[in-house]
């Protein structure tokens, strides 16, 4: 969005100077301002990319294998279910194995 600038003020990124009354572009969050539209989009796209890179670094294949706590430890607990039906005694290995089976 637009705002009408009621302080003089500069860009940290472009260097470029606005004063009280000049219409500056400007962002709440995450915070954003400049007098030049394309570097205000930069600064946009850059705050943005911070976040997304994240989500975009996220590969469902690595996911995949890498389980969960919760999903580890819903795999033990069955597993410690049927060894208790079988009547099997489990080792820690037994248990390490399954808690670290990815
Ligand atoms: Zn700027």
């Amino acid at each position: 969005m637009t705002i009408t600038s009621n302080y003089d003020g500069k860009c940290k990124k472009c260097d470029k100077e606005w004063k009280v009354g000049q219409q500056i572009y400007w962002q709440k969050e995450p915070k954003c301002i400049c007098i030049d539209s394309q570097c205000f989009e930069s600064q946009k796209s850059g705050a943005s990319s911070t976040t997304n890179a994240n989500q975009t670094n996220f590969d469902p294949n690595q996911a995949k294998v890498t389980r969960t706590t919760q999903q580890r430890e819903a795999d033990l607990g069955a597993f410690i279910a049927t060894a208790a039906n079988a009547s099997v005694k489990l080792t820690g290995a037994d248990i390490a194995q399954v808690w670290c089976r990815q």
